[in-house]
């Protein structure tokens, strides 16, 4: 039996500034500025309730992002309540959230979501009080989100890959962070890969590096070349490489959270 397909919509919610390019790409242009959006995705279909992948910066704190030197913008068109409805969608009916990792332009307006139960792997809400990535993981963002585990069905954490829905797979990958997930989806065009910030950039991480020589000279099948650069803002550089190469050779459209070549490519519906 062949698996649903589901729609999976750009939720554009914030703008991020004043980002070291090297921060984004590994090594890459030092000094160099680069501002980059940020997404979060909805993912509709017939037999499941709508779902929201990731929960951007805090709206009513977007100066939260000064703590790591960082800027915030949001319009009043990308606020997440401007964003549903654009897609016909409002807060109280999302039903389910989807962490890529708990990071603060990642897990900010969780409160927004009266009705929505919360997924993402325990590493992750292990390594967010671990010290490791420190003002990356706002107290204020990980205290809520232990408070709900004393809710009652508030919070599902997984350890293994789980199959939510046929057709939907969350991945667990330790690249960028050690519980970083990577959300798998059937959709028209294929398998989408949500990848949180395993990947930034997909052209200067992925797409840059040649193909060996020998192999190029006879790609008659004109596999395209990749790459696996890692992003610069990793725990694990080995698993943040091995994480990128992963995502390249499965999905059939990488869909990371702050990559506008994901709009360029599919606009604003997958
Ligand atoms: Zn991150
Ligand atoms: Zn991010």
């Amino acid at each position: 039996m062949s698996k649903p397909v589901y729609k999976i919509n750009v939720l554009h919610v914030a703008d991020l500034g004043s980002i070291d390019a090297s921060f984004l790409v590994n090594k890459y242009n030092p000094g160099e500025k680069m501002p980059v959006p940020t997404y979060s995705y909805l993912i509709t279909g017939d037999n499941i309730p709508p779902m929201l992948v990731d929960t951007g910066v805090k709206e009513s704190q977007l100066d939260i992002m000064h703590r790591l030197g960082m800027t915030a913008t949001q319009t009043p068109e990308q606020t997440y309540e401007a964003q549903l409805a654009k897609w016909g969608y409002k807060k109280e009916d999302i039903k389910v959230i989807l962490h890529t990792h708990l990071h603060i332009d990642h897990a900010g307006n969780d409160d927004m979501f009266p009705n929505a139960k919360i997924i993402m792997p325990r590493r992750e809400l292990m390594f967010s009080v671990a010290d490791i990535m420190d003002a990356q993981y706002p107290p204020e963002y990980i205290t809520y989100l232990v408070q709900q585990i004393h809710v009652p069905g508030k919070v599902r954490l997984i350890d293994n890959d789980a199959e939510i829905a046929p057709g939907i797979i969350l991945e667990i990958t330790d690249g960028h962070t050690w519980g970083s997930m990577n959300i798998k989806v059937n959709t028209r065009k294929g398998l989408a890969i949500i990848c949180g910030d395993v990947i930034y950039d997909e052209i200067l991480q992925c797409r840059k590096n040649p193909m060996y020589p020998e192999i190029e000279a006879h790609n008659k099948y004109e596999i395209e070349a990749f790459g696996d650069r890692s992003t610069g803002n990793y725990w694990n550089l080995w698993a943040a490489k091995a994480a990128v190469q992963k995502v390249v050779r499965e999905a059939d459209v990488i869909l990371p959270i702050h990559d506008p070549l994901v709009v360029k490519k599919y606009g604003y519906e997958i």
